[in-house]
């Protein structure tokens, strides 16, 4: 059987992907991007092709993509994020009834993507000036919170009272917000949810760039956070669909795309000879 890998290293956190020769999805790494991405990349390759005792002269062909894509030398091609997470989306919504539009939110950009019924991109929007609305915002507000990134989603749900207004457009400020609502005796979930919202306003006037169509495929880490999908899900006035494994979809379209080239490249050599 051959093998095919995407890498996708992010701002904060490398996803690998390994399909077959039959598309499938056969197992995903997830692992800290660190500083030194390449020996990241090289590491979380390594472990994944371990887990599933592969060499790497098995897997026929790999496609880097990311922020720190053209730092990893070891890829045969490397290929822009928005592309990659177009296929991945499009892949993996087949199986539910398909998707045309897309919001990735990573560790610090956020993207809106309109793609067609055959997975190419048509439009899209970028946010990658301001933390805010990102997983960074997310990250800076749990440690102030004290609370575990995972348990994020569960504040969201056990507020006491309604979330409450965060109003700071800039992550420094939103710290200290976050410190002076603590201060006032506000409860954690009332801000966890705050916080949500406030990611969801700003995302949904990303999305509104781009123009939303049904059905909407929500992708990146934070989308494993349940209560920013709930926020994001009232703000769009409209369900979301999450994937199982959403902060690898990326991964899995540069790995969907290495297959499909690979067996291009194949097809034009039974021609030849
Ligand atoms: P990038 O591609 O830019 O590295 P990712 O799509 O990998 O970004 O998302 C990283 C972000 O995902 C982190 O900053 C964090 O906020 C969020 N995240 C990662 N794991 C979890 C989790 N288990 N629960 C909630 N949020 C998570």
């Amino acid at each position: 059987m051959n093998y095919f890998v995407g890498i996708d290293i992010g701002s904060t956190a490398i996803k690998a992907a390994l399909v077959n020769e039959e598309r499938q999805l056969v197992g995903l790494h997830v692992a800290d991007s660190g500083s030194l991405f390449h020996k990241n990349a090289k590491t979380a390759l390594q472990t994944l092709l371990e887990r599933y005792s592969l060499q790497r002269e098995q897997v026929r062909y790999l496609i880097a993509t990311g922020y720190g894509r053209k730092l990893f030398k070891e890829a045969d091609d490397s290929i822009s994020e928005i592309t990659a997470n177009a296929i991945g989306a499009h892949e993996a919504g087949k199986a539910y009834g398909g998707v045309r539009t897309i919001i990735n939110i990573g560790g610090q950009d956020s993207k809106a993507i309109q793609i067609d019924d055959q997975g190419t991109v048509i439009n899209f929007a970028m946010n990658d000036k301001c933390a805010a609305g990102t997983g960074r915002f997310l990250d800076v507000a749990a440690a102030n919170l004290d609370i575990d990134l995972e348990a994020l989603g569960e504040y969201h749900f056990n507020g006491r009272a309604a979330p409450l207004s965060i109003n700071s457009t800039c992550t420094v400020f939103a710290e200290s917000e976050i410190i002076g609502l603590l201060a006032n005796g506000h409860g954690k979930e009332e801000i966890v949810a705050g916080i949500h919202y406030s990611i969801a306003k700003r995302t949904l006037r990303l999305a509104k760039r781009v123009g939303i169509e049904d059905r909407v495929y929500f992708d990146g880490g934070p989308a494993l956070n349940k209560g920013l999908v709930a926020a994001l899900q009232d703000e769009l006035q409209r369900e979301l669909v999450v994937p199982a494994h959403p902060q690898t979809t990326t991964a899995f379209g540069a790995a969907i795309l290495a297959c499909n080239e690979w067996l291009a490249d194949q097809a034009i050599g039974e021609q030849v000879t």
